[in-house]
């Protein structure tokens, strides 16, 4: 758009933040960045855009004394013409209904920074779970259309890259208005000239028997699954008001590790969510004990302004959330470290990435989403695909 980036606040007349409101913390983030630009520069003009500007309303605390601007997720595709009105003297807020929003707006990449780019396939999410405001944020959803999708990982195929990753928010809904799914657009990749293709997070009842069997068959699918489990005790389920039951979840992850040969079984889970007691806690608990788990992602609950779970009774302590996430961090690495021991001289195909100029060390990742180094005299490596066997591996954590 004719501006130049520079490195410093002090010497920069304009700072867009394109904001993340996941979790409370990414919002303190998003204010402190704002207030600390313009107290380096008290003539910087202040946007702040992205999902924090979207739910702006939500957020009664937000302080926006030091914003000069608030655009909306779908006004900031047209950042530029925004930018000469504020330059004017116009306008400082403009946030429409994300919910009036039915097209997906796309852009095709040529050359990505990345050796594994993603590319997004959907937006937005029709489901409302009780914590959450990503729907408030980015929508309903709608879908990126198979010709666009098969156009763009064409060109990125012709241009050298070997994998992407398939993202949105949540690519299950893939295709929902067409009355298609999201297996029906994976037909349509594995016919492409791409070598590898990774799935984003799955929520677990929408992993159905025509999917498994796909995958199953699938050259290109690398058998990396990240599941938002989010919990695995029924009562905390229902008040996250998620689709499915905790046998629900245990039944299609054991049907996954069954399945596939190794596959990377990655889960997200909530800790301290409004009343969940130490005895619903142990349930989930024991459940992913029990799990053939490769990774666990623990996260506190973070109390969103304006959702059903903000007013629920018996919030949970920090303290409480603390320990449970700390529980959950352990059980996490015991499970990787079997993950490894089960893979180790094993061969694998690696995608090569960055090589360090330092120590003369690649790391690359396997299908299975095993991070691997290896020394290698050679500078061309990079983006390239080379079967290995995993001769040793520490515990990095
Ligand atoms: S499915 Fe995911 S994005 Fe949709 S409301 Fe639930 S947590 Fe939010």
């Amino acid at each position: 758009m004719g501006f130049l980036q520079v490195q410093d606040c002090k010497d920069a007349d304009i700072f867009i933040l394109n904001s993340c409101s996941v979790t409370s913390h990414s919002d303190s983030q998003s204010s402190y960045l704002l207030n600390r630009a313009k107290r380096e520069n008290p003539f910087i003009k202040n946007i702040l855009t992205g999902c924090v500007a979207q739910t702006i309303d939500l957020h009664k605390n937000f302080d926006t004394t030091n914003i000069d601007l608030i655009l909306g997720n779908n006004e900031k595709l047209e950042l530029r013409k925004y930018i000469d009105e504020l330059f004017k003297g116009r306008k400082n807020k403009l946030v429409g209904d994300i919910f009036k929003i039915k097209e997906f707006n796309y852009k095709i990449v040529e050359n990505p920074y990345q050796t594994r780019p993603s590319i997004k396939i959907q937006e937005g999410c029709n489901n409302r779970c009780s914590y959450c405001i990503i729907p408030y944020a980015r929508g309903n959803s709608r879908s990126n259309s198979v010709e666009n999708i098969i156009s763009q990982i064409e060109l990125l195929a012709k241009n050298g890259t070997k994998e992407i990753v398939l993202t949105g928010i949540h690519i299950g809904q893939w295709g929902l208005e067409w009355g298609l799914e999201l297996v029906d657009l994976l037909y349509e990749i594995e016919k492409t000239n791409i070598s590898r293709f990774r799935l984003g997070s799955l929520y677990v009842n929408e992993i159905d028997d025509r999917m498994v069997e796909f995958l199953m068959k699938s050259e290109k699918f690398c058998p990396h699954f990240h599941l938002s489990l989010q919990s695995l005790c029924d009562k905390t389920l229902e008040n996250m008001n998620r689709k499915y039951s905790s046998s629900d979840a245990i039944e299609i992850t054991k049907k996954l590790y069954d399945t596939f040969n190794e596959p990377f079984l990655g889960c997200d889970i909530i800790a301290g969510f409004p009343d969940e007691s130490d005895e619903d806690f142990d349930v989930t608990y024991e459940n992913l004990v029990a799990l053939p788990l490769s990774y666990i992602h623990a996260f506190p609950y973070s109390i969103r302004e304006n959702t059903p779970a903000a007013k629920m009774k018996n919030q949970v302590q920090d303290a409480i959330k603390t320990k449970r996430v700390q529980m959950l961090n352990e059980l996490c690495a015991a499970k990787h470290f079997e993950f490894l021991k089960r893979n180790k001289n094993k061969i694998h195909e690696l995608l090569f990435e960055r090589k360090s100029s330092k120590t003369g060390v690649y790391s690359a990742i396997t299908r299975n989403y095993i991070k691997v180094y290896i020394k290698d005299n050679r500078d061309d490596l990079r983006n390239t695909l080379k079967t290995v066997n995993l001769s040793e591996f520490k515990k990095l954590y």
